[in-house]
């Protein structure tokens, strides 16, 4: 999408610090990071949101889980130590920018439950 930020990251419009990336997804730094180490994992493609997943991308996000968040975790060394994974899905989700995003955080303890 021509106004989304993260298609702009993607497609290198954008500047960003990217740690990670592939032909389906790119890893980088958030600008704002809640944590010593804070990336956000995104689809290339531009899907809105973990509700607007349709069957042509289990793939994609089997891709996510699978191979990209543990390959992340690794390169940020929070692997052993412990990491958070979250996606949050609509307003009252929390989330903010409207292009599916995970975000990795780690390098301290975490608390629960999440605000
Ligand atoms: P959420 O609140 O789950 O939608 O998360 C959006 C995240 O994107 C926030 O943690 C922001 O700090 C981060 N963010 C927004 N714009 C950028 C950007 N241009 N580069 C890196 N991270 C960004």
């Amino acid at each position: 999408m021509s106004d989304c930020i993260f298609c702009k990251i993607a497609n290198k419009e954008a500047k960003s610090n990217i740690v990670f990336e592939d032909d389906m997804v790119v890893a980088f730094r958030d600008l704002d990071p809640k944590a010593p180490e804070h990336v956000l994992i995104i689809p290339k493609k531009h899907i809105e949101s973990i509700n607007k997943l349709e069957q042509v991308d289990k793939e994609l996000a089997a891709h996510i889980l699978v191979d990209v968040v543990p390959k992340v975790a690794q390169k940020l060394k929070i692997d052993e130590s412990g990491y958070r994974v979250v996606i949050n899905t609509g307003d009252e989700g929390g989330q903010t920018v409207k292009h599916l995003h995970v975000h990795v955080l780690g390098g301290r303890n975490m608390t629960w439950p999440p605000g």
